[in-house]
């Protein structure tokens, strides 16, 4: 069998960063914890698991530890979590990634100034989980189809903030904002000086590419 590998493959730079932190931290602490799997791949995980590293999964395990250090994963968490580790007297580190943390001060700059948050996502991803909880519970609201657009109410909000997760696909996110610009909300009949959309694409560069590499080695190859 022939085996192609596509042009952009391989950990990012977000995930390489959270693991080379846990493999530094092994060597010069103990013992350390990564809140949820620092990664999707089992063999870096049983090798992190022989040099001591733990998996704990909840606040309430994170509870249980009488001291250690805590990693937090490239996917982020909510300020509550973050919060809650630093207050039960853990050394915490947080490996969220940058392009990850850049949403959430965005999402919790616009939420504090009064905006509907509109993440476009999946509600059960992690990373979505983690964006929710730095923005106001009562004006945030995750999509990721149009029928969840269908179901928006835009007319009780005058201004509008959308990001998007960053591993969501680039032509989805486009459509899902033409759809909602498409509602009428920003139309010259309703039109109000002090209506406002805020558009920040915050898909990440290396899964557009990603997905551009699997496009056109799909192309290319059987399977
Ligand atoms: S935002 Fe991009 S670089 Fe960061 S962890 Fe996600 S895919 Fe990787």
């Amino acid at each position: 069998m022939k085996v192609e590998l596509a042009k952009m493959a391989g950990f990012c730079f977000g995930v390489n960063r959270a693991v080379d932190t846990v493999y530094q931290e092994a060597v010069e602490h103990s013992p350390v914890y990564t809140y949820g799997p620092i990664i999707h791949n089992e063999e870096v995980i049983a090798d992190l698991e022989r040099k001591g590293v733990q998996v704990i999964h909840s606040l309430e395990e994170a509870k249980e530890q009488a001291e250690g250090t805590v990693i937090i994963r490239s996917h982020g968490v909510t300020k509550a979590e973050q919060e809650t580790l630093v207050a039960d007297g853990l050394r915490v580190i947080d490996a969220t990634c940058p392009f990850v943390k850049k949403i959430h001060r965005l999402v919790q700059e616009y939420s504090d100034k009064g905006y509907l948050v509109i993440i476009i996502g999946s509600v059960d991803h992690p990373e979505v989980q983690g964006i929710v909880g730095w923005s106001h519970a009562d004006r945030t609201v995750v999509i990721n189809c149009e029928s969840d657009v269908e179901k928006l109410d835009l007319n009780v909000w005058k201004k509008v903030c959308i990001v998007a997760q960053t591993t969501f696909n680039y032509n989805k996110f486009q459509e899902l904002v033409e759809i909602i610009q498409k509602k009428g909300y920003y139309s010259e009949s309703t039109v109000d000086k002090d209506s406002e959309i805020i558009v920040h694409n915050t898909i990440c560069s290396a899964t557009k590419e990603r997905q551009e590499a699997a496009k056109e080695l799909s192309a290319k190859v059987d399977a």
